[in-house]
Parts: C-alpha cells; structure tokens; sequence
C-alpha cells in the first residue's frame, strides 16, 4: 500500500531536532509569542524576500487578518467586493466573508485551475477593491496578468498562498512577495507544515503589517493598552520552534516533489488520465499531484485494488457548499467539472523512487 501522504515519515526525518526545540521550549518558561516566534517570522521573511511575515493561528486567520487590516487602514470598506476562484478550497472565501466583505466567484482555467483571465476581466465592477489568487496545488496563479489587471483598476491583491511556500515566479520573486500581503498556512499536510495549526501573513507594507502585529493580539502592542478591537491569533510557540527546524529543508523537498512530477508526467501515458500542466520551472511546488478523469469512480476502484492512496481536491465546489447556499443559482461549468473529475495521487519529498514507479504502472494500467 503507497499512502496519499505519510505525514510521520516526513516528520520523523527531523525527530532529534524537534526533541531539542522541544526541551529548549520547555526550559525557556516562555511560551506565547516568545524568542521561536520572533525568528520564525525572521526567518520566512528573509526566505520569502518580505520586509515582514507576522505569525498567527492558521492560514484561515492569515487571510481574514490581512482583510481586516486593510479595513482600519481605510483601504476596505464593509462590502467591497472581492474577486476570487470558484474552485478554491472554501477557506479563501470564509475569509472574506467573515471580514464583512463580498466574495465574487470568478470562474477558474481548466488547463491551470487558477483564475480564467476573461473572466476576472468580466467580473470588475464599481464596488471590486481587491483580487485575492489562489495559487492552487502549489502553482502560481498568473502573477504579471493579474497585476496588471490590478494596476488598471486600483486594486489590491492578496495572495492566498497557503499550497505554495516557496514557489518562484520567472523574475525569481517567491510566492508571498508578489501581491501586496500574503497568507500563509502551516497545516501539517501543507509543502512546510507544523504539528498542529499555524498560519502567517507576509507583507512589505509597514502599516498593515503593524496592525496585524496588534490584530492578533488583543488589539494590543503594549500589554494590556488595547488599540483596536483585535482577535487571539497568534503562531505558537512551539509549532514556530518545529517550523525553524524544517524551514531550511522546504526548497529541496520542492526540489525532490518536482522531480517526482517530471517523472509522473513523462511516463503516465493513457489517454484516459489528463496531467497537470507544468512548464517545468520552479512556479511550482507539487503541494498536490492532481490529474483528471472522467469515470472518477471507475478510476478510484482501480488505485484501491492496487494499493495507491488517492484524495479529492475538492469533491464539492464552493457554490454548491450549503454554508454557501446564496451561490447555489450561479453556474460555473469549469469548476464543476473540475470538481467532478480530479484526483489526487501520491506525491510527497518521502515518496521512495519504488513507490513512484508502481504509482506510474498502475496507472498505466487503467
Ligand atoms: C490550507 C488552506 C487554507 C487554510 O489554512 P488553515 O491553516 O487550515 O486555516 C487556506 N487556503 C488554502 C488554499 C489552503 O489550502
């Protein structure tokens, strides 16, 4: 049996590093936003080439916390409409929702699954203040386009990187750097991931990043005098402590899941199974090998016989979610079927070159 993802062989390549944090953790007496948090954001901000990365609770909070600031800096307004995918994972638009804004669904690209360009063009009205791309399955969204797009019309772009630590655009500049602030997250599952929960924001703008830093904190920059009505989201301690262990290793994992793809995509050859689209440069990151089929059911039987792990990303679009029930009358025939024919296959930097042929053979074999 190949598992989708072996989340402890990952980890336990660093199982004597995280025992050492662990204990320094544990002997420093200090555990909220201590000496660990402050490298941590240090050391992504130097790896993301930002003059800021502000640690907080999940990736969700990332997003929602850059909105927010935006918000008391006077650059967002209670709903100003937001331009985001139809095929993102639902918390993108949770974000902007629960910072008061409007989400506005934008039709994704069937070869890529980021923006349709036309359609983000279409869906620019009077109240749209902000783009938010998703670099999704750890590809960059189309960057130069959509700031270009951005520029024209004066609005603000937020990168939802949270399945692309580390990917790099042709002019060399990483994800996080590229819009005008970024959420991270650090989920375990994610490219670098925590044990537990752990988000950040990266930004070069000095105010938002200042009213982040007091955001997910109380509102507060000196304890106990609250500026603002602010929110508990901080990066903990100890998953920061975790993450400036791994941290140093995340360019070659990607490194080890793009040579993974290459091989996948040089040597999956049935006319039933549709590959990503890659163009081989380091604009990925393989958070995710996700190919498309039509029979969905029929392929899924086929890896369970042979023993390949398999997840879908994501089984229901976001339209079609009840806790987003007032999307239910629109119609976005692309996301559907992305929704209706992905499937996700083993990919990991632990995946053994054994385990990648057997996942080549086998679906071959289909
Ligand atoms: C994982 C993820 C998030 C949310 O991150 P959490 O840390 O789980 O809150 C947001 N957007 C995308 C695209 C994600 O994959």
């Amino acid at each position: 049996m190949i598992p989708f993802l072996d989340l402890k062989a990952i980890n336990q390549r660093f199982e004597k590093e995280f025992q050492n944090s662990f204990q320094q953790f544990l002997d420093s007496g200090y555990y909220i936003l201590g000496s660990q948090v402050k490298l941590f954001e240090a050391n992504f901000a130097r790896y993301c080439g930002t003059t800021h990365c502000i640690g907080v609770g999940n990736g969700l909070d990332a997003l929602r916390l850059i909105l927010e600031g935006y918000k008391i800096l006077g650059k967002l307004k209670e709903n100003d409409e937001v331009l985001v995918a139809s095929n993102t994972y639902i918390a993108t638009i949770l974000a902007i929702k629960q910072a008061g804004l409007k989400p506005v669904l934008v039709e994704a690209d069937l070869a890529t699954y980021n923006f349709d360009l036309a359609s983000l063009q279409k869906s620019i009205s009077k109240k749209t203040k902000a783009i938010m791309p998703v670099h999704l399955y750890g590809q960059l969204s189309p960057m130069e386009e959509i700031l270009k797009i951005s520029k024209e019309n004066n609005l603000l772009v937020i990168e939802d990187a949270a399945q692309a630590h580390g990917a790099k655009a042709k002019d060399g500049k990483r994800s996080g750097n590229i819009g005008d602030a970024a959420g991270f997250s650090f989920y375990p599952t994610k490219n670098l991931g925590a044990m537990g929960d752990g988000g950040a924001v990266t930004t070069n703008d000095d105010a938002l990043a200042e009213v982040i830093k007091k955001l997910r904190n109380y509102g507060t920059s000196i304890k106990y005098v609250s500026d603002l009505i602010g929110f508990n989201s901080r990066l903990d301690e100890l998953q920061a402590a975790f993450l400036n262990v791994k941290l140093p290793t995340v360019d070659s994992d990607n490194e080890k899941r793009r040579v993974i793809a290459k091989k996948y995509i040089s040597e999956i050859k049935n006319k039933k199974i549709t590959l990503p689209l890659y163009d081989g440069s380091e604009n990925h990151i393989f958070h995710l090998f996700v190919v498309r089929v039509q029979n969905r059911n029929a392929f899924i039987e086929h890896l369970d016989r042979n023993g390949i792990g398999h997840l879908i990303h994501y089984p229901i679009p976001p339209h079609k979610q009840q806790a987003l029930s007032e999307y239910s009358h629109l119609k976005f025939p692309i996301t559907e079927q992305i929704h209706n024919e992905v499937v996700s296959i083993p990919m990991s930097p632990v995946l053994s070159e054994g385990d990648v042929k057997k996942v080549i053979s086998v679906l071959n074999s289909y």
